[in-house]
């Protein structure tokens, strides 16, 4: 079984609340733990959570603001004390090297964390596994700030009833995929005849910024996105100045974009009541929505 979902540790922007600790998400895909935006206190909620820091093997930061990264030095400390032994990347944007550095080598202790820095510098492609890659799009903020998004390949899911029509059964099915068609007693068959188009997945995570071209292209067709809504729409002009989104641009960026599952968080301490976020994005967003709570857990919803 392929466990996709997005475990919530934290939900609060700059200041942390009796409620919700500074952000902090895993997203577990397959057998990848990406920890994005572990802001401070995420070593503990990784324990109230269930999540063991060996699950880590991705670590992505969209900018240097403290919510985001002040996590960092718990997280990578935690590991070397745990002996994690698979090598962790790091990503975030090359601007903020200097500071990484700092919080990498935070405080005195024993290191044996094969950490690898790998910073961002331009929108594109920063990694691929199996059944993934991982790309970066620079958005709005008042810092250099990189959007991420995961996203699977289109595939082919097999036909059982069409496979054994066919005859081809056992290794063979392996042998149908790989190369296209097969020849069963003298008759070619093809993998289309036998298999369904299996739309990739797609997980986007979206940060401090405000509304632009990178937003949307991050979000399109995403079956999950996880995006800040720091305000209220009656607080649209402190989201403008200070480069954020309202619950309701949100909400509107997803539903033109298509996105099945809205997860809205990055909450400011000025609203205590997260039920707000939820009535203003249901105003514009017709899909499945989530206000993120911390240590949630959010699936990654089924294929279509
Ligand atoms: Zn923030």
């Amino acid at each position: 079984m392929t466990v996709r979902e997005l475990v919530v540790l934290g939900t609060a922007s700059q200041a942390p609340t009796r409620t919700r600790n500074h952000n902090g998400y895993l997203l577990r895909w397959d057998g990848e733990g990406l920890l994005f935006d572990p802001g401070e206190g995420t070593q503990r909620q990784m324990l109230l959570a269930g999540v063991p820091s060996s699950a880590v093997t991705r670590i992505c930061l969209t900018h240097f603001h403290g919510d985001h990264c002040l996590g960092v030095p718990g997280v990578v400390q935690r590991m070397s004390l745990d002996r994690v032994t698979h090598p962790v990347v790091a990503h975030f944007p090359a601007s903020g090297r200097e500071y990484f550095g700092r919080l990498r080598a935070a405080s005195v202790f024993h290191d044996v964390l094969d950490l690898r820095e790998e910073p961002l510098t331009a929108d594109g492609p920063v990694a691929a596994g199996l059944s993934w890659t991982l790309e970066a799009r620079r958005l709005d903020h008042l810092v250099e700030s990189f959007g991420y998004r995961l996203v699977e390949p289109d595939g082919r899911r097999m036909l059982p009833e069409e496979l054994a029509r066919a005859g081809v059964s056992g290794p063979d099915v392996g042998r149908l995929q790989r190369e296209g068609s097969l020849d069963v007693g003298g008759r070619t068959v093809r993998l289309d005849e036998v298999s369904a188009p299996r739309p990739g997945q797609r997980v986007a995570f979206v940060m401090d910024t405000r509304l632009c071209d990178a937003v949307s292209a991050l979000a399109d067709g995403a079956d999950l996105l996880v995006i800040e809504s720091t305000f209220l729409e009656e607080d649209a002009a402190l989201a403008r100045d200070y480069g954020h989104l309202t619950a309701r641009q949100a909400a509107t960026v997803a539903a033109e974009c298509g996105v099945r599952r809205l997860v809205l968080t990055h909450f400011s301490q000025r609203y205590p009541d997260a039920s707000r976020f939820a009535d203003e994005a249901a105003a514009v967003f017709a899909g499945d929505l989530v206000v993120a709570a911390d240590l949630g857990t959010v699936a990654v919803p089924r294929r279509a």
